[in-house]
């Protein structure tokens, strides 16, 4: 099993003479350099001089400058820019990494496919928060923990793991927990996760289901709560309790017609071609992929976006949303609609 590291297994002695250019000011650059700070760490926010981050880095007391000089003053370099853009910002501040510097990731797709080859002498290390960056944030500022992931791609101090811990704990990962992982690990488990079961699995399942219902001549407004606004209550039930909690919770109708004909929908060929995706992510095929894409200026994205905003159930679902008042949510929007 991978082993987990807590605040007793970090020392502060380990970071806090060191000064860490945090790169990016977005959703995970804010909350560890806020947090850095705040652990009373040296910290210098790097953003491009036109960046529309630098005046809220400013207006949260950090101090701001280029990811250049950034990375040129600083022992600790961590790369919180979009993946996508990281190649091009490594390019520029990799003459600013001397030996015994680390570059530091919170995702590993840059340099387990090659895309970031960090020069000899420099620490490569990852501390991945397991969670959006606001969240980093707020239980930080709680006195509550974020757990994260820590893997050493690259050791040549001897102490890379020491520094990395008292990085997490500098942003309160070790008070919640840190998993060991590596980042071939990390990588291909994300992208994998993400592909074929969060963001990829579930959209189609919905939309399938959502489909054949509507094809069957039910309302779409019935389609779009079974198939749609349930989901949420379900995975809040996995997400407290694994599946035997929702098993519990659901009625035993639900229960056993899940047990029986859930695996009639995902099959064999449905494994087998959850086996596909993982091929192409541990292959590299799906890295090369979205490279190029991105490199073409991200014409197959751009045009599956605009696919997917364009399917009837963003429709049906926006104007039930809107009749519906649910939780928090709801309210926030209406206060918004207020305002404007
Ligand atoms: P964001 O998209 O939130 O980063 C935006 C920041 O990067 C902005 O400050 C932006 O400033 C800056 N930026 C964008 N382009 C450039 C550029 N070309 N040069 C310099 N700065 C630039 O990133 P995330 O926080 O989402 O992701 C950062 C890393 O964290 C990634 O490796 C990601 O995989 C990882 N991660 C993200 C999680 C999340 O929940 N978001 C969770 C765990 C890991 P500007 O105004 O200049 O554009
Ligand atoms: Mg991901
Ligand atoms: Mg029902």
């Amino acid at each position: 099993d991978n082993q987990i590291y807590y605040d007793d297994d970090a020392a502060y002695e380990n970071i806090e003479e060191k000064t860490v250019a945090v790169l990016g000011y977005g959703s995970q650059g804010h909350a560890h350099a806020l947090n850095l700070a705040d652990s009373a760490i040296d910290v210098v926010v790097g953003l491009r001089e036109e960046s529309s981050s630098r005046d809220a880095a400013q207006e949260d007391g950090l101090r701001v400058a280029t990811p250049t000089e950034a990375a040129k003053e600083a022992d600790i370099v961590s790369m919180l820019v979009p993946d996508t853009v990281q190649p091009d910002v490594f390019a520029a501040i990799e003459p600013h990494l001397e030996a015994g510097n680390t570059l530091q990731f919170a995702h590993g797709f840059n340099v387990h496919y090659g895309q970031i080859e960090p020069p000899e002498g420099v620490d490569v290390t990852m501390i991945a928060p397991k969670s959006p960056g606001h969240l980093v944030r707020r239980n930080f500022e709680a006195g509550e923990g974020t757990p994260g992931l820590l893997a050493i791609y690259r050791d040549e101090s001897g102490e890379a793991k020491d520094e990395a811990l008292a990085y997490a704990q500098a942003i309160g990962c070790t008070r919640a927990g840190v998993v060991e992982t590596t980042f071939r690990e990390e990588t291909e488990t994300d992208l994998f996760g993400e592909q074929a079961v969060l963001c990829g699995g579930v959209t189609e399942l919905i939309k399938a289901g959502y489909e054949t219902l509507v094809d069957a001549g039910y309302s779409p407004e019935m389609a779009y709560f079974e198939c749609m606004n349930e989901m949420k209550l379900i995975v809040d039930l996995l997400y407290e309790g694994g599946l035997g909690e929702m098993w519990d919770s659901v009625s035993d109708t639900a229960e056993y017609g899940g047990l029986t004909r859930g695996e009639v929908v995902v099959d064999d060929h449905a494994r087998e071609q959850m086996e596909t995706v993982l091929e192409q992510v541990q292959n590299g095929e799906f890295a090369r992929e979205w490279i190029n894409e991105n490199q073409a200026g991200r014409p197959a994205y751009k045009q599956r976006r605009g696919a997917e905003q364009a399917h009837d159930i963003e429709a049906v679902g926006e104007e039930l949303r809107g009749l519906f008042a649910w939780g928090e949510a709801a309210g926030e929007e209406s206060e918004d609609e207020a305002a404007a």
